[in-house]
């Protein structure tokens, strides 16, 4: 007799492990292991969502056209191009589920983001990685991995965990090398933290193959509120619509998100602190003999001796009641990746970490 089971790769994959948010018996936890904003949302972002829960009894907007016109003219943008999203997650998911299955290949690269290969076995497909080098994503081993098989390849730039990113000629290289059969997807999640940088959008307009993913849970803010947004081809965009739920966004996520992404100036404010306090971030770890590349994102990782001073400096920070994330699961053992505070903050990390060292 034939028993329920799950779809192949189902059971294969590895439940996604979040940043912790509590220790017991601290009141006060400084939460620097998830990349949050440390500001918290924009003002108007969280007033728009105030307002519009006197509207909770109705159903939400099916096109979001308010809110991707909103992201078209803050981003010059074409809004028939984009697509929300529960989380920048589920337009990562959507896209696997849509282009990948059975005996199709998955790509990305050796410290991934650890939901690629959760949207890839989730498809049914099957996950490659193609080793980085110095913890930056080698284009040409990228391009060295795609067989006949391949049918997506995820790249974050800025990457999660390690900070680096590659520079527009070298993404132009990687969507110039990958054939048609295959879809290019650049995460862009933390593309708002550097400066100038379009998060891959001129590629996405200039190919038929490109998509760019974005979202508000970084500089913006929002997780909790769970928004994305996609960027892709018509046609990979109708694809898209015919399958994500009809009313995936609700009411507050799209009134938080609109007001969100038109508050230009606490977004120039938010990577300015940022980069600012990065630098020092950065510096302070340096002279205290720890390894850091330079980071481009809201997080540094911090690269130790080994495993047991990673585990033993996580444990102490812990006691000090600030989270940092251990990324063992990354391919980093000893490594532990900070967020980017306030001031106050990183002035607080800084110290508990000579504190740390002093002891060892
Ligand atoms: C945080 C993050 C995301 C964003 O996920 P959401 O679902 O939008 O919250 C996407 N990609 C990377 C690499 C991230 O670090």
């Amino acid at each position: 007799m034939r028993v329920i089971a799950p779809q192949p790769g189902i059971l294969d994959i590895a439940l996604y492990q979040g940043g912790a948010s509590h220790i017991d018996g601290v009141t006060d936890v400084l939460k620097l292991s998830s990349n949050e904003n440390p500001f918290g949302p924009s003002g108007p972002a969280t007033e728009a969502v105030q307002a519009a829960a006197v509207n909770l009894h109705r159903y939400p907007s099916i096109d979001h056209a308010p809110v991707r016109a909103a992201i078209a003219d803050v981003h010059g943008l074409d809004p028939d191009r984009i697509i929300m999203g529960v989380g920048s997650d589920e337009i990562l998911s959507l896209l696997a589920l849509c282009y990948a299955g059975e005996g199709d290949e998955v790509l990305y690269t050796e410290h991934g983001f650890s939901i690629y290969p959760i949207v890839a076995r989730a498809a049914g497909a099957t996950p490659v990685v193609a080793q980085e080098k110095d913890r930056v994503v080698d284009v040409d081993a990228v391009l060295g991995a795609i067989t006949g098989e391949t049918r997506l390849i995820y790249i974050a730039n800025p990457a999660n965990p390690t900070g680096t990113m590659l520079p527009m000629s070298e993404l132009a290289r990687l969507a110039d090398g990958v054939p048609e059969s295959c879809l290019l997807v650049l995460d862009g999640a933390y593309a708002e933290f550097v400066d100038g940088y379009d998060g891959g959008a001129s590629l996405v307009e200039a190919r038929n193959n490109v998509v760019m993913t974005r979202t508000f849970s970084k500089i913006y803010g929002l997780g909790g509120l769970r928004v994305g947004w996609g960027y892709a081809p018509r046609a990979i965009i109708d694809v898209l619509n015919r399958v994500r739920g009809p009313f995936n966004m609700s009411l507050l996520a799209l009134a938080g998100a609109e007001a969100a992404v038109r508050d230009t100036d606490f977004v120039d404010t938010c990577r300015r602190v940022n980069t600012e306090e990065r630098a020092r971030l950065t510096g302070g770890l340096r002279q205290m003999g720890i390894a850091c590349d330079d980071s481009f994102a809201n997080f540094v990782l911090a690269r130790f001796g080994d495993e047991a001073e990673a585990t033993a400096a996580e444990a102490y920070f812990k006691t000090q009641g600030i989270l940092v994330r251990l990324v063992k699961g990354y391919g980093f053992p000893e490594a532990l990746r900070i967020t980017v505070g306030r001031p106050e903050d990183v002035t607080r990390v800084l110290d508990a970490m000579a504190e740390f060292r002093g002891m060892v």
